[in-house]
């Protein structure tokens, strides 16, 4: 263990800051610095919005969405089609939709996805209230929006099984060409299942 060259407050804000993802010691560090010199423009307004966020913040009991209100804002809003339920891995995933505005649905999140090897079974994910909710709410559609990773899939596979027979019509998102993709970039597998999932013209 190198001497701290800073006093413990520094040290634990630099411990804190490499903890985030993406952020190793060296740009938590940098990250330090740069808040220290800029404390009032962006140090303080950042201490006081984090306490803000960790006061404010709830999960919505409804889809699981993270908001500082409950039920979200997603959920509340009359305006979403209470008919259409997009089924997510993580909240991040939510948000990723919503920045694209790619649906006028409403959500459920997982919380993770099936993952026998780290011991993640249908008990340890949001699954059981995402039948509930299909039997209850009059759910027209069912899009599984999960990764297109091997268990992402398994889990649609998996939620497809706990649906079947509940009359809910099932979709998946599209596999294949990314817009502004070009073929001969594309990696064999995305080819392939582009081909297999292509659409009438
Ligand atoms: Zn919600």
């Amino acid at each position: 263990m190198t001497q701290s060259i800073v006093g413990p407050e520094i040290e634990r804000l630099i411990q804190l800051l490499a903890r985030l993802p993406g952020l190793g010691p060296r740009s938590a560090r940098r990250a330090a610095l740069h808040l220290i010199k800029k404390r009032e423009a962006l140090m303080q307004p950042l201490a006081k919005a984090l306490a803000d966020a960790a006061a404010a913040v709830s999960v919505c009991t409804v889809c699981g969405n993270i908001d500082s209100q409950n039920p979200c804002a997603v959920c509340a809003d009359p305006r979403r089609d209470a008919s259409i339920l997009v089924v997510v891995e993580d909240v991040g995933d939510l948000w990723a939709l919503e920045r694209a505005a790619a649906t006028r649905g409403r959500y459920h999140v997982l919380g993770g996805v099936l993952s026998p090897l780290d011991g993640i079974g249908p008990d340890d994910l949001n699954i059981a209230s995402l039948v509930a909710r299909v039997r209850q709410d009059g759910i027209s559609e069912v899009i599984l929006a999960m990764n297109a990773t091997v268990e992402g899939q398994t889990t649609a596979h998996y939620i497809t099984d706990q649906l079947a027979g509940s009359g809910v019509k099932l979709t998946r998102l599209a596999h294949g060409v990314p817009v502004g993709g070009e073929l001969d970039y594309l990696d064999d597998g995305t080819l392939a299942a582009a081909m297999k999932s292509r659409t009438p013209f």
